[in-house]
């Protein structure tokens, strides 16, 4: 893979140099404020032991404690670290949570290992950065192959290690642990809400809507299930082994419970507790980024659609569910071919929004019901999104372009705030 850091901060400097802010907005976030390498020793259950390489990365926390999700993965390098504590340091800032961004990483395949080694590695990771983390300082939270019980550990790991019981250290975690309601589905949640305004602004109906998702984990799995309860007619979805795509649509409930159960991803209809085979195609996932549909959902990895595929892309909008999958190069390829891209930075904002929410009842010592959960992230989504689409369209910019001028305007504020060169030389 191209050094994605590269390519981010390279994203950032095009669109802020179209962009009337100080200069020193740009010099200022070009670099993180801190990149973390950690050797990350776990005991294997045969006894041997290995060292993994982990990260954690903090980007800039002007606007808030930096957040951001730990991702356990074996392509995680620190240029793919840092490019996505960048993007979160911007889409806190597009959506007005107050936090910085950071992110976390270890370089390993999750798959391959037990639970007790899973539990031990999360414990491991967490012991190493733990210096690092805190409530008012920088807080984890679930990325790929992490979810809410890696997030309970790391908390538990956290209490032991201060002697404090401090649940705001890290989001994402099980209810019982002081996780918030809500939490589970909010990326995908926040997604459905951008494409909810898109639609409403343009009458979409959501019967004629094919939509195809790649990466049909916690993003991909929850903006798929609300987008065919709405009516929408999901055609292909995909997970790392490949996919399946069928023109009349897939029944999404039965999809996500064999593959839960399962792990396999498996064209099925199922009634109670009979699933039978229904007809499909098999797909390869540069196939399904291909397709002939009206919605294309990246909910996987990053740099997936690239100056090298951009030209083949069919689909009329893509919603970034994943962070980073559509790379710089691309950019201008979509855009002249008239797609429109609802970027990550504001797309997948509802995880962040709601992790948000979860450290605020954590410090007040409240919870919140899920109804109050959703019309905070409702609203949160419906407001940054109508701004974004209501700045692309008086501006002419594209989704990305208007969402990081939101996004960079506010973290010009703050650093104006703060003191530029300007208050200094009177
Ligand atoms: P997850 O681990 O729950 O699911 C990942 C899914 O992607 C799995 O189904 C996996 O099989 C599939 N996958 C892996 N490699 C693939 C490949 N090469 N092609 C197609 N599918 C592949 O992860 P997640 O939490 O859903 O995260 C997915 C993306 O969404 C990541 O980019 C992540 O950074 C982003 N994201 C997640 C959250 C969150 O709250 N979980 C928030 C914001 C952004």
């Amino acid at each position: 893979m191209s050094d994605l850091f590269a390519d981010a901060v390279r994203r950032l400097e095009l669109i802020a140099g179209r962009l009337d802010i100080h200069e020193e907005v740009v010099e200022r976030l070009r670099r993180p404020m801190s990149v973390l390498e950690v050797s990350v020793p776990l005991r294997r259950d045969d006894g041997s032991l290995i060292v993994l390489e982990g990260f954690r990365v903090r980007h800039n926390d002007l606007r808030g404690p930096t957040k951001g999700g730990i991702r356990f993965h074996p392509s995680v390098t620190a240029s793919e670290v840092k490019a996505l504590a960048l993007w979160m340091t911007l889409k806190c800032a597009t959506v007005g949570v107050p936090f910085g961004g950071a992110k976390g990483g270890v370089a390993v395949d999750p798959r391959g290992l037990s639970n007790l080694e899973l539990e031990r590695l999360s414990r491991s990771y967490l012991a190493q950065i733990a210096d690092h983390i805190g409530p008012e300082i920088d807080i984890p939270a679930p990325d790929m192959y992490t979810n809410a019980r890696i997030m309970g550990w790391m908390a538990d790991e956290y209490r032991k290690i201060t002697r404090r019981h401090e649940p705001g250290v890290v989001t994402g975690k099980p209810i019982q642990l002081g996780g918030s309601l809500g939490r589970d589905d909010a990326t995908g949640r926040g997604a459905y809400q951008c494409i909810r305004v898109l639609a409403e602004r343009e009458g979409w109906r959501p019967d004629e809507v094919r939509v195809a998702v790649q990466g049909f984990g916690n993003g991909g799995q929850h903006v798929a299930a609300l987008l065919a309860a709405d009516g929408y007619r999901v055609v292909a979805v995909s997970d790392s082994r490949g996919g399946i795509h069928r023109e009349e649509g897939f029944d999404v409930p039965s999809l996500i419970r064999t593959k839960n159960e399962t792990s396999e991803l498996q064209a099925v209809y199922c009634e109670g507790s009979v699933c039978d085979l229904v007809d499909a195609d098999r797909i390869s996932n540069e196939d399904l980024l291909q397709l002939d549909v009206e919605l294309l959902i990246p909910a996987a990895l990053e740099s997936q659609i690239h100056g090298g595929n951009a030209a083949s892309i069919r689909a009329s909008t893509i919603v970034e569910v994943a962070n980073g999958p559509v790379t710089s190069l691309a950019d201008p390829i979509l855009e002249a071919s008239g797609i429109r891209v609802v970027p990550d930075i504001l797309a997948n904002a509802g995880g962040v929004t709601v992790s948000y929410f979860e450290w605020a009842q954590n410090r007040s010592g409240q919870s919140w019901t899920l109804d109050e959960v959703h019309r905070r992230l409702d609203e949160t989504m419906r407001t940054a999104a109508t701004a974004v689409f209501d700045r692309a369209e008086e501006s002419g910019m594209t989704f990305r372009d208007a969402a990081y001028a939101r996004a960079i305007e506010s973290l010009a504020e703050a650093i104006a705030a703060s003191g530029t060169s300007d208050y200094f030389r009177g």
